[in-house]
């Protein structure tokens, strides 16, 4: 934690500056992973050492932590290129919120990604709890009651649809970002920092863009 500033554009002279290079570096590496011809780039000795004294991702990526969502292997990254914070149903709370503030303000990065997909637990619990009016034990309600206000303005259609539910949650978990977060609103008004909503298909493996700001 905490690089000196400097040490970090040696890091890599590809380093994508403005949020749409960096989408797009995100969406050409899951076009290799789609079609399985991966590169499996910055995964050797060389890019260790020469990460070792600082970091310098071009992406916070803040995903749900299902485990077919592993974000370098889908997105065709290595080492250095991604700070990735993972929740279930990506739900947000201060730790999440200070996470992605560290990868924003501290290490720079100019893209904020959002990766939902079909078939989430965390949302599919939130369904059932809004659909019985009942909620889990544990710290599973926890989870379950930061989903539910995505959905509770489209109650029938996401329960009618689950393709919505899952637009609505990260269309909501992208503005709960801009809104919460006084450094993140702050970077997307200078048009420094975009945040990119996607929705992954776990049968296919691709993305889609649902949401954004900035890019
Ligand atoms: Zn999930």
């Amino acid at each position: 934690m905490g690089e000196p500033e400097g040490t970090r554009a040696a890091v890599d002279d590809e380093w994508p500056a403005d949020p749409a290079t960096a989408l797009r570096l995100l969406v050409e590496g899951n076009e290799r992973f789609i079609t399985g011809r991966r590169r499996h780039p910055h995964q050797d000795a060389d890019r260790r050492a020469a990460l070792a004294p600082a970091q310098r991702p071009f992406a916070v990526l803040f995903g749900c932590a299902d485990s077919r969502l592993a974000a370098e292997i889908i997105f065709d990254q290595g080492l250095g290129d991604l700070f990735v914070v993972r929740t279930a149903g990506h739900v947000v709370g201060p730790e999440v919120l200070g996470s992605i503030e560290y990868g924003v303000a501290v290490l720079d990065a100019p893209l904020v990604v959002v990766l939902g997909h079909d078939s989430c637990g965390a949302i599919g619990a939130a369904l059932d709890s809004i659909r019985s009016g009942s909620v889990p034990g544990g710290y599973l309600r926890d989870v379950v009651e930061r989903v539910v206000p995505a959905l509770v303005g489209v109650r029938d259609e996401a329960l009618a649809d689950p393709d919505l539910a899952l637009r609505e949650h990260i269309r909501y978990t992208v503005d709960m970002l801009a809104q919460r977060s006084v450094v993140i609103a702050q970077q997307l008004a200078e048009g420094r920092l975009g945040i990119a909503g996607l929705a992954y298909r776990l049968g296919e493996g691709s993305v889609r863009q649902v949401a954004g700001r900035g890019v």
